[in-house]
This record gives structure tokens, sequence and C-alpha cells, in this order.
């Protein structure tokens, strides 16, 4: 699986010549806005008798990314440092059903990752395992996205609701992810079952179709194109590339080699996808639960007991990484990830993953990573680490627009 989120960006002599070559190539080409020939040039043959006219010239086509404007990466921009703690299981998400008690307790945690992307498809196979749910009193513990989606959908199935949560959005994980539609780090590929495999991708198709209902202002999410940068060739996993299960997600897939685009890499991939903006996503979430009557009571579990006497027959457990000690999962450990926000840009319209790297245009500002710290449970924003962060997106940033101006880079 391509992990974007792992390895840091190094400036190298090797880039730097490659740099100056495709500087040199769109200034040559400046004159042509930036425009490369078709492939299917003439041949030797084909091409007109010395003091004959000349053909038209052969259609140009522009490089790829040829008209983005780059971000501006600087720490007087910066308007806030955050952190969160990915729920993450190398076996991946828990989606079971227990009857103890009397009672079903449905579990739905350890999205790792993606739990934004996931979160419809997974609601649903969460009460599908409950099934039937109409006219039935359910309890959903846990307040972020997992949970609001669990409750939202067994609503629409016509249960009655009760919410019970330690905290509520704004204060959740689910607020502090980037919010960008495409599931990583949710498992890891040596754990990968059939069996999950088969929930992972019906999870996620679902989502994929539920989110595509809600662009819009009123949940936050819209289309947004996104390129993956890369100095190698990037590959087919089982998950993205041709032949991957998630490939029909990946909508207007393409890959771009050296010399076909601008961007200060030798490689980019390009797909649209969703963009989800939690701070709306969820605040309307939460209030489409409350206006369809489900009440809402602040409250912190400790032990199994104490879920398991609740007056409601059917419980959902979606408490994230606080599944870890409510039910004694080892197994799930945190997955800490800074991120730097930026004054929103206007004019940015396009996500960039390029090894560590990510960028998200967001309106609540631009969201620059990451971290992706296994076993680290430190909720404070590292200086270091924001530093970091803004240095390598900054050399991304600047060679890009170096790339785009036809001069060469300060790098
Ligand atoms: C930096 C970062 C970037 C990310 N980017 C993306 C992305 O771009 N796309 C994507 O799809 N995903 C992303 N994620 C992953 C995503 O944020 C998580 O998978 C998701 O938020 C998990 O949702 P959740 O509802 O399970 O957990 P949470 O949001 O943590 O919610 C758990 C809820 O349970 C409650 N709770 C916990 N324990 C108890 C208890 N004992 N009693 C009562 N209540 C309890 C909490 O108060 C909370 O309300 C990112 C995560 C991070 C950290």
């Amino acid at each position: 699986m391509m992990n974007h989120l792992t390895s840091a960006v190094v400036e190298n002599p090797a880039m730097m010549n490659r740099r100056k070559a495709l500087t040199l190539a769109l200034a040559a080409l400046a004159g042509a806005g930036g425009c490369r020939r078709r492939e299917s040039e003439k041949p030797e043959s084909e091409k007109p008798e010395p003091g004959l006219l000349p053909e038209p010239a052969a259609p140009l086509e522009p490089l790829e990314g040829a008209r983005l404007a780059p971000l501006k990466v600087d720490p007087s921009l910066v308007i806030r440092s955050v952190v969160g703690l990915r729920p993450f299981r190398p076996s991946g998400f828990v989606l079971r059903r227990e009857d103890l008690d009397g009672k079903i307790l449905v579990h739905n945690y350890g999205h790792g990752g993606g739990g934004i992307s996931l979160s419809w498809g997974c609601a649903r196979l969460a009460l599908q395992l409950a099934e039937p749910v109409a006219g039935v009193d359910c309890a959903v513990i846990g307040g972020g996205v997992i949970g609001l989606t669990t409750a939202r959908l067994l609503q629409l199935q016509g249960a009655r609701v009760k919410l019970y949560t330690r905290e509520l959005p704004p204060q959740t994980t689910s607020n502090i992810a980037g919010g960008h539609w495409w599931p990583v780090s949710v498992f890891h590929h040596s754990r990968l079952t059939g069996e999950f495999g088969e929930q992972f991708v019906e999870a996620a198709e679902f989502a994929f179709r539920y989110f595509q209902r809600l662009v819009g202002a009123r949940w936050g999410v819209r289309w947004v194109t996104s390129y993956y940068l890369s100095d190698q060739p990037p590959g087919s996993g089982w998950m993205e590339g041709p032949g991957g299960v998630l490939h029909p997600q990946q909508i207007g897939f393409r890959d771009f080699g050296p010399g076909e685009h601008v961007f200060p890499r030798e490689h980019a991939r390009k797909f649209h996808t969703l963009l989800i903006e939690p701070s709306i996503f969820l605040d309307t979430l939460l209030r489409d639960v409350q206006l369809a009557g489900g009440r809402v009571e602040v409250r912190e579990f400790t032990t199994p007991q104490e879920v398991l006497e609740l007056p409601e027959a059917t419980i959902f457990n979606c408490t994230g990484l606080g599944a870890r000690k409510l039910f004694g999962d080892e197994e799930l450990i945190p997955v800490r990830g800074q991120l730097e926000i930026l004054l929103p840009q206007p004019g940015i319209d396009y996500n960039i993953v390029s090894g560590g790297n990510y960028m998200f245009p967001r309106s609540d500002g631009v969201v620059l990573g990451g971290t992706f710290e296994r076993g680290n449970w430190d909720l404070e924003p590292d200086p270091a680490t924001r530093d970091r962060i803004l240095r390598s997106n900054r050399e991304l940033f600047e060679a890009l627009a170096a790339n785009l101006r036809g001069t060469p880079s300060p790098a």
C-alpha cells in the first residue's frame, strides 16, 4: 500500500538537477503557456516537403498542474497546531456483536487513519449486526464520527437513540482529522484477512456513495483533485491503482511521468476525491441527531458492566481509542498525528500528498501534515515537529512555484 505518511522529504542533488531540467523545459515552453506536444507527433515520412506550406502544428497539451496556484507556507501564517491520536489496530477495526446479560452489544471502533472516510459504511455494517432496529431503544456510546454516523443511521432506520459520551464535537479526535476521503492507515498489510478485507471494501464503497449525497456547504463536503507525488513510479497495491479494490473510487485516475507535469518530483498520480471539513460535518451531524429526537448525556464509562446496565436493549460501542481501557483491547494503540493549520488561502483548490507531507485546503484553514507516531500518547504539539512540517512543505511549494515561473528554485 502506498504509505504517504511515513517518509520525510529530503532534497538531494539528483532532485535539484531534475528540477533544473524541468525548469528549462518549462522556460522553453513558457510561450506556449506550459504546454507539451502530444505524444502522437508525426513521423519524418509524413512531414511536408521543403518549400511546401507546413501543416498546422499538432495540438498542445498543458503540463499537468500548470494552472495551479502554489501555496504560501510561512510560520507567520500558522493559525493553530493540533494533535490527534488515531485509534489504530494492526488487524483493522472491530465490527462485532456480543450478546451479554440479555443485551445486544455491537462494537464499532478502531478505524485508524480512515475513520472519517469509512464512517457511514461501518455504521451501516454495525446496524446490520443488530437488526431489526426499527422501534428499538438504542444506546450509542461515543460522540465522534463513528458514534454520530451510527446514531444517525439508526434513526433513519426507525430506532430511538440516546447518545452517551465523554466528549462531544469539537473535543473529539474526529475534529482533528484532515478530512481527506481515502481510508489509509486503517490496518497493517501483514494482518489483512479475507474477512476483514470484505468488511473494509463494503464499508468504503458505501461511505463513498453516502458522502457524495452530502456535497455542499451544509455538510462541509466537496470534490477536490488530489495529487500524490513520488520519485519512484507509483505502484498498484491491494487497495489503490489499477486492479486495486478501491480503484473505482479513484475518480479520473491518471499517472503522469517525468516531463508531463509541473510538480517537483518525478511522478504525479492524480484522482478526484472528497474533502470533508470535520468541524462543519460533525456539527451538522450532531444537530441532525438531536433534531430527530436523539438525546445526549455527557458521561464517562469506566467498566463494561456500567455499559451493560444502561436501560437500552441494544448498545453500540463507538468509543474509538477509549475502547482500549473500557473493553481491555490491548491491540488498539494510538498513532499520533500533528498538523499545522495555515490561514485559508483563496485559490488553493487541490490536495497534495508527497512522502510525509500533505496539504488539504479547507475553509477553516489549510491543513499541513504531518506525523504518524505509533504508541505516542502525547497530545501536546511539539515545536520541533511544527518546524519540520513547515520547512518540508515550504520546500515543496517553493519548488513548485519556481517550476511554474520557469525560474530556478531557491532550494
Ligand atoms: C492527524 C489526523 C489526521 C486524520 N486524517 C484523516 C483523514 O484525512 N481522513 C480520514 O478518514 N480519517 C482521518 N483521521 C482518522 C480519524 O480522525 C479517526 O479514524 C476517527 O476520528 C475515529 O473516530 P471515532 O469516532 O472512533 O473516535 P473519536 O473521534 O475519538 O470519538 C470517540 C468518542 O468516544 C468517547 N469516549 C471514549 N471513551 C469513552 C468512555 N470511556 N466513556 C464515554 N465516552 C467515551 C469520546 O469522548 C468520543 O466522543 C485522522 C486522524 C488524525 C489524528
